[in-house]
């Protein structure tokens, strides 16, 4: 091992004198200069002073370091957020959100915890959008509500944003700066670059912030397609040339790590489509990700092709379709392709075809409720043939198949994944990882965009391309990453986590409400109401028992006849002992009750005394 250590510093050195060869001379003339000062300094005092001011240069050059805070997106899929610091500029990489998890009862999305952007206010110049998934833009509104800083971003991007930020009345407030690949904003001590690359959304970008220790490069979400829908292939000329110029870090996309090979082409998808297209005979259902306009274009095209007409069902896609119309990232040859969902009558069925979300068999989605039968506009119907242009999201696999289910029962033809290829990735897979890895040859490597096994793979695959092992880094949110220009180490820590938002409440559901959440929905609750005479302590009405979701109380009207005598028995003990105290009065309720119940029930609802007094 020992051995080995040995052999990757020398590496190591190898590799930084290749990309840094102008410093490492500066540096070492800087030495050899010294080591002659040395000499003199008994002869030469003032020499010695110009010597101490030379060495603190050094120092200091020695000393300069950046900071990668990750606020979110590791060890988890979603809410991806990433800030760079350097002396006074911070640089926030993406402001996404995550839908709960199933125990995040009643939760609408997850946001991430900024309390240290709020800190550094002042050094924050801007989020810079890698592009406008949900998981990179969401939590926009959010965020600028407590920060109102610049934010830059290509221009679907930000046309996606405008909407969110519409929605929530922000769009005067804040400042939108639209950029083109190859941009370079520059800011008090680094500048910020985008760099295009293929994605399952269109004008996705890699963000390069450089500094003056080497460039931080985020490749944000990203594929390598050599045959993209809207012709813009990444720019990976550019990438080399910002390695060769020197990475000191690279964070990349870890989503697919653990897929071999290349992720497909999206035309690939196009093809299939033409096939489909070419033999149905009724109508078409295409459902997809609201947000995948490749794949939205790619259904036009097939439409025109044979002469169908597209209707667009759910609202998600209707407000990005009608974005990316207006800005040139869906084009038609045909005037009036496009119909309003509420004219698929006017026409034949094999004359239509919807583009519709519910790919994920989301339960209130527009193909779950057409498959349930509860859209207003489409009905299944025997003859419609119904293409699910998308793969499951882990966890989602039971939704997908109910919906299916439903379909076919409706005499609907579907076409899945497993069928056909109808979908491929935004993610690049292995072999797309080890070309960017060798294109950009960092010297530093931080796996991101990847739950913990995702990340473990990255380091792995990055350590077979030759990156030596302590270069690269696994990290966690909140954890303080600083880099010099010879070394990775965390260092320290910050608040970091997660943000309920709850309807319009922002954070002020935590984990206590969640616990009285999950325990409501597990075993119910019984509410127990008891008034006293205030005077005397004796119970003048009461006790009533009302239960909610723990038993059906009319059937169950012994036991709860039961209760009353047992809550009327402890009150009376406590009038006994002159125990006037509500808590004490309350918990001994909760006490005799929560061991009967159980005793009776082996169910723990929640108990709620409420004691009135008059
Ligand atoms: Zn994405
Ligand atoms: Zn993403």
């Amino acid at each position: 091992m020992k051995n080995e250590n040995e052999k990757e510093k020398v590496i190591v050195k190898n590799r930084s004198m290749v990309k840094n060869r102008p410093m490492v001379k500066n540096k070492t003339v800087a030495k050899d200069k010294a080591k002659v000062r040395e000499k003199a300094i008994v002869k030469d005092k003032s020499k010695a002073i110009v010597k101490d001011k030379n060495r603190e240069k050094v120092k200091e050059k020695v000393k300069d370091k950046i900071k990668i805070i990750p606020l979110g997106g590791l060890n988890e899929i979603g809410k991806n957020l990433t800030a760079i610091e350097y002396r006074n500029d911070i640089v926030v990489i993406d402001c996404g959100l995550k839908f709960p998890d199933e125990d995040m009862l009643g939760i609408d999305v997850v946001i991430p915890d900024i309390t240290y952007l709020k800190k550094n206010r002042d050094k924050v110049k801007g989020i810079f959008l890698t592009h406008g998934h949900e998981d990179h833009i969401g939590a926009l509104p959010y965020v600028l509500k407590e920060i109102n800083v610049p934010v830059y971003g290509t221009k679907l991007t930000l046309g996606i944003v405008e909407t969110k930020l519409k929605e929530h009345d922000l769009l005067d407030v804040v400042k939108l700066n639209r950029v083109k690949p190859r941009d370079i904003i520059r800011l008090s001590n680094v500048s910020v670059e985008f760099i295009r690359t293929s994605h399952s959304i269109a004008d996705s970008v890699a963000i390069a912030v450089h500094t003056p220790l080497g460039a931080i490069l985020h490749t944000g979400d990203f594929k390598i397609d050599y045959t993209p829908i809207d012709g813009c292939v990444a720019d990976l000329a550019r990438f080399s040339e910002i390695g060769k110029r020197g990475v000191i870090l690279m964070m990349a996309d870890s989503t697919n790590v653990e897929r071999p090979g290349y992720t497909m082409s999206e035309s690939t998808v196009g093809e299939a489509f033409q096939d489909i297209f070419a033999g149905a005979k009724g109508r078409i259902i295409v459902a997809t990700f609201a947000s995948n306009v490749h794949r939205i274009q790619q259904i036009v095209r097939a439409a025109e092709k044979y002469g169908r007409k597209v209707a667009v069902s759910g609202r998600s896609m209707e407000n990005i379709v009608e974005v990316a119309i207006k800005l040139g990232y869906i084009t038609t040859k045909k005037k009036d392709i496009f119909i309003s969902i509420d004219a698929i009558n006017k026409y034949p069925n094999n004359k239509i075809v919807i583009a519709t979300t519910g790919s994920q068999g989301e339960p209130m989605s527009a193909l779950s409720r057409m498959a349930a039968s509860e859209h207003r506009k489409v009905n299944i119907i025997p003859g419609d043939m119904v293409v699910i242009s998308a793969s499951p999201i882990p966890g989602n696999e039971k939704l997908v198949s109910r919906v299916i289910n439903q379909l076919f029962k409706k005499g609907a033809e579907v076409i899945y994944e497993k069928l056909a290829d109808i979908h491929v990735s935004g993610h690049a897979c292995q072999e797309e990882l080890k070309l960017m890895h060798t294109l950009v040859k960092p010297k530093f490597f931080m796996p991101v965009h990847g739950e913990y096994r995702h990340l473990k793979q990255h380091v792995e695959l990055a350590w077979k391309l030759g990156l030596p092992h302590n270069h690269a880094m696994i990290c966690d949110i909140g954890d303080v990453v600083e880099i010099t220009r010879s070394s990775i180490k965390k260092a320290g820590s910050v608040v970091s986590g997660q943000v309920f938002v709850d309807g319009l409440g922002v954070g002020d559901v935590g984990n206590i409400v969640l616990r009285d959440r999950k325990h409501l929905s597990q075993d119910g609750i019984l509410t127990v109401v008891v008034t006293i005479e205030k005077a005397s302590g004796s119970v003048v009405a009461g006790p009533d028992i009302i239960s909610r979701g723990f038993v059906y109380v009319r059937q169950s009207e012994d036991l709860i006849e039961e209760a009353k005598e047992l809550v009327k028995e402890a009150l009376q003990k406590c009038e006994e002992k002159h125990i006037t105290e509500w808590a004490t009065i309350k918990s001994n309720i909760k006490d005799v009750l929560r061991g009967f119940l159980y005793e009776r029930t082996k169910r723990k609802p929640m108990i709620l005394p409420i004691i009135m007094e008059i």
